[in-house]
């Protein structure tokens, strides 16, 4: 195991350059060296780092990526072919060619560069999920 990953994440990222989301997450790099690579095929999460060794279970962008997908992109397109629709009145054979095609690519290119920016903002950000405290324990230490 690498001895940087024993160390608590504050004095991992000391170590690391801060590099910013975008720039590592869109290209779909490691986000603490910036070499690496994030994805093992098109959207699938590596397990580490090849590069640095840094564990990617911090990594849960759920379904954030799809949900900029659906707000940015497939709205465009769906108006796209509404007002193809409307102002043309094509024949169907017209929006397989035109408007199936654009709604794809807007739905599925998008999905890997957001999926990188959201993990690699996760790690610049050290954005975890929240936890209760454990109100036993709290009582305890006012107690001595
Ligand atoms: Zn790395």
């Amino acid at each position: 195991m690498n001895p940087a990953e024993q160390r608590p994440a504050e004095n991992i990222q000391r170590d690391w350059p801060r590099l910013k989301p975008v720039e590592t997450g869109l290209r779909g790099r490691c986000p603490r060296c910036g070499k690496g690579h994030i994805f093992d095929g098109f959207l699938k999460m590596r397990d580490r780092c090849e590069v640095c060794g840094l564990s990617y279970d911090f990594a849960d962008p759920a379904d954030g990526p799809a949900f900029f997908v659906m707000c940015f992109a497939c709205v465009p397109a769906v108006i796209f072919a509404l007002v193809l629709q409307v102002k043309a009145e094509p024949p169907f054979w017209v929006h397989l060619l035109t408007s199936l095609p654009f709604l794809v690519a807007t739905c599925l290119l998008p999905l890997r560069p957001l999926k990188g920016w959201l993990v690699a903002s996760q790690y610049f950000y050290q954005a975890r999920p929240g936890r209760l405290v454990d109100a036993d324990n709290e009582l305890d230490k006012t107690r001595t």
